[in-house]
């Protein structure tokens, strides 16, 4: 199985790469400290195309595919989890399930704009009450005036405030079984009864936008449906095995940016007249660090490009996240630990990376549910 990188995906990461290490690195600490979405960022990420990587050209986007997200994601990551979680959410959840399974009117209505960075867009899953059994949602949309009203709260829904659209998944059949009678819907901001109702603080990703939203008798036209009636939650399942390559890929980058990190910080910092590298305890923890990550790249490239040859991938991208977010957790408090007690200050980024890693096991299913469907998978032969 051959998946190796092009020239072209070669390049697209060196060109993120600069881009990353310019003009988002210098600012990272401050956005986190400050706690505040960075607008002013938004339109240096559509001109590069990285607003609607996986949008076709027709509708203003880049066209690329599933490995060059992954590659966009990672190295953004590498600098700012938070900017990464971002570009993960608008391009995988939010616009993605438009791209995967809306009407051809409302693919031209939204994707342009969201490609552009006009429309940031926020994708409402997760309930106060449902996370992992995230079927058990009690959002509710009723059929009324030509179109629905929907009803309930959505919690840590990302780009909730500063997104222009959402896509909110919504009970619209009480009396079959709680998978089978789900939509998803597009709700504009400024609809009235849509609100985001609470700015969440957080232990990590702090300058990404996380937020409750309540929806109080929020009517949508008809034409805001996306996919079929009752036939949401099998779309959002597709939705969010696309979405678990691209946490992989941002669980890599701050593992890598951390890792790298740790290697410089070793060679400059002696201690008993020499350089804490030339001790084999450091040595060990870098040489695991690096062993880790290079098998979850491996697992995560795979995920991708099975992804990209229209072949199953479901348990990869499980595999690919669960593994690779747990390698970075483990990557980035090692770095801590070879930074000694700057790396507890926040005079060095490696705080930042262990902070923002957590959520890579958290959010799109957490460690748990990845080993609900892998097992799944495994025990179906
Ligand atoms: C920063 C951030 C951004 C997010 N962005 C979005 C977003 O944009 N849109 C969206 O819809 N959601 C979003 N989420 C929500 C995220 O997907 C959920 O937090 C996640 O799925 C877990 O759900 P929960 O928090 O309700 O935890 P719970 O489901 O309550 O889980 C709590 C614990 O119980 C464990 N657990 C639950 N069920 C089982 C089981 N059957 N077996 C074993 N263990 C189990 C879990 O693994 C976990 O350890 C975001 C969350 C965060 C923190």
């Amino acid at each position: 199985m051959d998946f190796s990188l092009s020239e072209e995906h070669e390049l697209l990461r060196k060109t993120v790469r600069d881009f990353a290490n310019a003009e988002v690195k210098p600012h990272a600490r401050k956005w986190d400290e400050e706690e505040r979405f960075p607008k002013e960022i938004v339109p240096r990420l559509a001109e590069l195309g990285l607003l609607g990587i996986r949008i076709p050209e027709e509708y203003g986007g880049s066209g690329m595919d599933t490995t060059s997200y992954a590659i966009c994601v990672e190295e953004i990551a590498r600098v700012d989890g938070s900017l990464a979680l971002t570009v993960a959410s608008h391009n995988g959840l939010g616009t993605g399930h438009i791209l995967s399974f809306g009407s051809e009117a409302m693919k031209k209505k939204y994707l342009p704009k969201a490609a552009k960075g006009e429309w940031l867009a926020a994708w409402a899953l997760t309930e106060p009450g449902s996370g992992s059994d995230s079927a058990g949602l009690l959002t509710t949309a009723r059929p009324e005036r030509g179109g629905y009203v929907i009803n309930g709260t959505k919690m840590f829904i990302t780009q909730g405030s500063v997104g222009g659209f959402c896509v909110v998944l919504a009970r619209t059949n009480p009396e079959v079984s709680k998978q089978k009678g789900i939509t998803a819907f597009v709700v504009e901001h400024g609809t009235p009864g849509f609100a985001a109702s609470k700015h969440l603080e957080k232990l990590g990703c702090r300058s990404s936008d996380t937020c409750e939203l309540t929806f109080e008798n929020v009517w949508v036209p008809d034409e805001n449906r996306v996919g079929e009636l009752d036939h949401g939650f099998t779309d959002t399942m597709k939705i969010l095995d696309r979405g678990r390559i691209s946490i992989a890929a941002m669980a890599l980058g701050l593992g890598y940016g951390a890792l790298s990190a740790a290697v410089s910080y070793s060679k400059d910092r002696k201690q008993f007249g020499k350089s804490i590298s030339e001790f084999q305890a450091v040595q060990w923890m870098l040489a695991d660090t690096k062993t880790e990550l290079d098998a979850a790249s491996l697992l995560t490239y795979r995920a991708a490009w099975l992804c990209d040859q229209g072949k199953q991938y479901s348990r990869e991208a499980s595999m690919a996240k669960l593994f690779a977010s747990e390698a970075s957790s483990r990557a980035c408090n090692r770095s801590v630990q070879i930074h000694g007690g700057y790396g507890y200050t926040r005079e060095f980024p490696v705080e930042r990376h262990l902070r923002d890693a957590k959520i890579c096991e958290i959010g799109e299913g957490t460690s748990e549910v990845q080993r609900m469907v892998i097992a799944k998978h495994v025990l179906m032969g």
